[in-house]
């Protein structure tokens, strides 16, 4: 049997146990998949031993530690290199360590299975932590017209901006958000975890917006979608379509296996919504 786990802290909320096992099931696999709460000083540790045992492939690994993940890792990938953060880890033959970041990809292909065009668009991505980082050059690679980032914290914003170093890439205050005319807006920051909406939403800000996207998923849509559905904009996406594309990128680098995703975000959206 093959084994997984996700880390985490916390980490008891984790879907991807359950999401994992549908993956195995619909791709002739046998899997164990658990969920480990690591100490927030002590994950190296723990994902260290794990990784040791024979059986394991590989782990998923999530706030607050993928920056620590990037670090105990070889890295290949363009999207981990560049997001300087990494959400899956793989065992090597010779027992070391490779690290991946699949969110980018995640959030992509979700876009791309909600048939939303990307390429030539203006995109607005509030937030400049590590999920916004994730997503910036798989953003950028999908052809966006311009990719704007902006956040509380401005600074934040400025530095991946300047590590990234793109022509397409600004950076606009808060304040000034209004002025860009998005055709999409992101929303990667975790204000709709606290009711909060992460900017001013205003018709200037989104008479030409087609789409908002908020990365946080619940069982009923997020004030940030509720604001942007009060402004008339028709397409409104949460991020459960992410976080299983995120795992399915996760789940072939593994195995080798691409699972189908569509029947599997239903599936999973009907377990939230019982929740
Ligand atoms: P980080 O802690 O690294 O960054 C948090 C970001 O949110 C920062 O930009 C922060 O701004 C901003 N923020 C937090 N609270 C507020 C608020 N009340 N108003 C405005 N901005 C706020 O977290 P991550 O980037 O890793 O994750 C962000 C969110 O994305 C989480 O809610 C997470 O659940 C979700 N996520 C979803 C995924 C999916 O698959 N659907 C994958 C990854 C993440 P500042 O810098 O000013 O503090």
């Amino acid at each position: 049997m093959k084994k997984f786990a996700v880390f985490g802290n916390p980490i008891e909320q984790s879907l991807s146990p359950t999401i994992h096992q549908m993956f195995a099931e619909q791709c002739e696999e046998v899997i164990s998949y658990e969920k480990i709460l690591a100490p927030v000083d002590g994950f190296v540790e723990k994902a260290s031993s794990f990784l040791a045992q024979p059986e394991v492939v590989g782990c998923n690994v999530t706030m607050p530690f993928k920056l620590d993940a990037f670090n105990m890792a070889n890295i290949d990938d363009q999207a981990a290199q560049d997001a300087q953060a990494a959400n899956t880890l793989m065992k090597c033959p010779d027992g070391s360590i490779k690290g991946f970041n699949t969110d980018g990809v995640g959030l992509v292909n979700d876009l791309l299975n909600n048939n939303v065009q990307l390429e030539n668009k203006r995109v607005l991505l509030i937030g400049a932590g590590g999920a916004a980082r994730g997503v910036i050059s798989p953003l950028l690679e999908a052809s966006v017209a311009q990719l704007i980032i902006t956040n509380r914290t401005l600074e934040k914003a400025q530095q991946i901006s300047a590590a990234v170093s793109n022509s397409n890439l600004d950076v606009v205050a808060l304040d000034d958000i209004a002025a860009i005319k998005p055709h999409i807006i992101i929303n990667s920051t975790a204000a709709s975890l606290h009711q909060e909406l992460p900017c001013h939403m205003s018709e200037a800000l989104l008479d030409e917006c087609e789409v908002v996207y908020d990365m946080v998923y619940k069982n009923s849509p997020t004030v940030f979608m509720q604001e942007a559905h009060k402004y008339g904009v028709k397409k409104r996406l949460d991020g459960l379509g992410m976080l299983v594309e995120q795992a399915a990128a996760a789940f072939s680098i593994w195995t080798g296996k691409q699972p189908k995703t569509n029947a599997i975000v239903n599936k999973v959206r009907e377990l939230i919504n019982n929740q």
